[in-house]
């Protein structure tokens, strides 16, 4: 109101010298325009370089050790953080060169009033203080197209931090609900795999044509060489992934006719590396509970073989954990992992290696945890080592997506195939290395 006030009485005064000292604006509005079009891109890719150099900070502190082991973390960070330097100092020349080109056309336009202005107040056409008021004014006008200048670069910051957070928030997950999603019941447990096939990338089909029937309370071992497919048939349960072609059923019905939220709640998971928070062992095991409950907090440590490290920690269930459970060894985690597991309750289990890296005692205790798991419910695991077959009700054996075997234990060792192969692998990689041993 104030700048159009300005204006008004400035045309009032003198049009013509008005007119000139409001072409400047026009020529401001250029610039402004074409420099923040620039300003834009180089803050949008500052932006970016930083978020990527954020990722890599807390990817770095998330392997700390494993960074103070190879080194390196400098290698991943100052490229990223170069760049984004280098991007954030071509913006700040850029919002100066729009500084400088603002500053001195306002005050050749001031300058270039003044000296017409004189001229006519001189030979009579205007007052003395009519052409003060024109400068005065002027001056005033030009003071917030200054400022809305200066600002380009903060609005332009703000504008792609903006675009960034909206990009994010508006996201759509490929896996979701169907408008007709139902209520997962409290199933037994029987899933069958029909026909299913799946590829992360169109190149290559990780899981082809893959039949496989489990009965509820069955325990399924799967075995394969690294690569065949294991991880990726198992997080198709929990529909991490939908299947390309085929279906996945529980009891009889596609599990993509189950609301998300339901299913997930019917199975436990318990991952090759134990995932723990920076919380205590009583929260960590109750993780996704809908309410704390100590004392089946307590039975579930019980079953998994857990209660007793956790009670002579010093503060016992209230103990904190450490960041991602650093301050417990892998037994202890994987433990804490299944006792979070058993509290969940769920009909269908899924474990992916859980004797991974540990010693003969540890891997003894998280047996015994196994065994109260996975009574009476149904279970995938996938096993690299032959111990952890044992209690397997059948093998299915996996060779580069394709399912090969399927059977006992003893049936598939006795059939002489693809099972036992990969059995003797084993047997003779580890007694070949003990005999190595014993014979240095
Ligand atoms: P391992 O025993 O080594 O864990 P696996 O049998 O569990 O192996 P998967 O992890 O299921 O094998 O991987 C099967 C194939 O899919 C591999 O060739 C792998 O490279 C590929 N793959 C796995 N995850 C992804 C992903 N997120 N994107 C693209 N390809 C992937």
């Amino acid at each position: 109101v104030y700048v159009v006030a300005m204006v008004a009485v400035l045309l009032w005064i003198d049009l013509r010298l008005a007119m000139a000292g409001l072409c400047t604006l026009v020529l401001v509005a250029v610039l402004i325009h074409s420099y923040s079009g620039q300003i834009q891109t180089l803050t949008r890719k500052r932006l970016k370089k930083e978020g990527e150099a954020a990722s890599v900070f807390h990817e770095t502190l998330g392997a700390i050790q494993e960074v103070q082991l190879f080194g390196g973390g400098d290698n991943l960070f100052d490229p990223l953080n170069a760049k984004s330097y280098r991007a954030d100092m071509k913006a700040l020349k850029a919002r100066a060169a729009l500084m400088r080109w603002v500053e001195t056309l306002t005050a050749f336009s001031v300058a270039a009033v003044l000296w017409f202005g004189a001229k006519r107040a001189m030979a009579g056409g205007l007052t003395t203080g009519d052409l003060v008021v024109v400068i005065t004014y002027l001056r005033a006008i030009y003071k917030p197209v200054r400022r809305i200048a200066r600002l380009t670069m903060q609005a332009s910051k703000a504008r792609i931090s903006a675009e960034r957070v909206v990009d994010v928030l508006s996201a759509e997950p490929e896996i979701r609900d169907a408008p007709d999603a139902i209520a997962a019941p409290r199933f037994q447990g029987g899933i069958a795999f029909q026909d299913v096939s799946f590829a992360y990338t169109r190149k290559r089909l990780v899981l082809e044509g893959l039949h496989l029937e489990v009965q509820p309370g069955e325990t399924i071992a799967l075995v394969g060489t690294s690569g065949a497919g294991k991880s990726t048939l198992m997080s198709m349960l929990p529909r991490l992934y939908d299947p390309a072609s085929g279906a996945i059923e529980v009891e009889g019905v596609d599990i993509r006719r189950y609301r998300l939220e339901s299913l997930r709640s019917r199975i436990a998971v318990a991952p090759q590396e134990a995932v723990l928070f920076s919380t205590t062992i009583a929260e960590n095991i109750a993780l996704g509970a809908a309410q704390r409950d100590d004392r089946a907090i307590r039975r579930a440590a019980e079953l998994a073989h857990a209660a007793e490290f956790i009670e002579q920690l010093p503060e016992g269930f209230d103990s904190p954990v450490g960041e991602r459970g650093l301050s417990l060894s892998g037994g202890q985690r994987q433990r804490i992992a299944i006792a979070r597991a058993i509290l969940r309750d769920a009909p269908i289990v899924l474990l992916d290696e859980p004797f991974r890296g540990l010693d003969a005692e540890s891997e003894e205790a998280v047996r015994l945890g196994l065994e109260a798991l996975l009574q009476d419910r149904t279970a995938f695991v996938i096993a690299h080592r032959l111990t952890t077959l044992l209690g397997a009700n059948r093998v299915a054996v996996l060779d580069e997506g394709r399912l090969v075997e399927v059977g006992t234990p003893a049936e598939l060792l006795g059939a002489g195939g693809r099972f036992r192969q990969l059995a003797e692998l084993q047997i003779d990689a580890r007694t070949a290395s003990f005999a190595a041993e014993v014979q240095a």
